[in-house]
């Protein structure tokens, strides 16, 4: 039984605002939004980036992506990124 953090009466399970007070209920759990999800992934592949970058300047070519290849998708994941972090600051605002 879940109970209202305002006035602690009872709710029912998918209630989402409170009977007795009107206060909107907390989500239990918060789904991961699409968007933050993309973060993410996009973080992930800026780091494996970074890693094949450097690894493309010592190893032979043939084993990783060129260096030129490398800084390319570098500045495509750093243009990503920072249009998500405007997208997601302006649905804040
Ligand atoms: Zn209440």
């Amino acid at each position: 039984m879940e109970r209202c953090r305002q006035c602690n009466s009872s709710l029912a399970k998918d209630e989402q605002i409170c009977w007795a007070c009107n206060a909107a209920v907390p989500e239990k759990n918060p789904k991961t939004t699409m968007a933050s999800r993309f973060q993410t992934l996009i973080n992930a592949l800026f780091i494996v980036f970074c890693v094949l970058t450097v690894l493309s300047i010592f190893l032979p070519a043939g084993y990783v992506p060129t260096f030129g290849r490398c800084i390319g998708g570098l500045l495509v994941l750093l243009l990503v990124r920072s249009s998500c972090r405007t997208m997601a600051e302006a649905k804040k605002s």
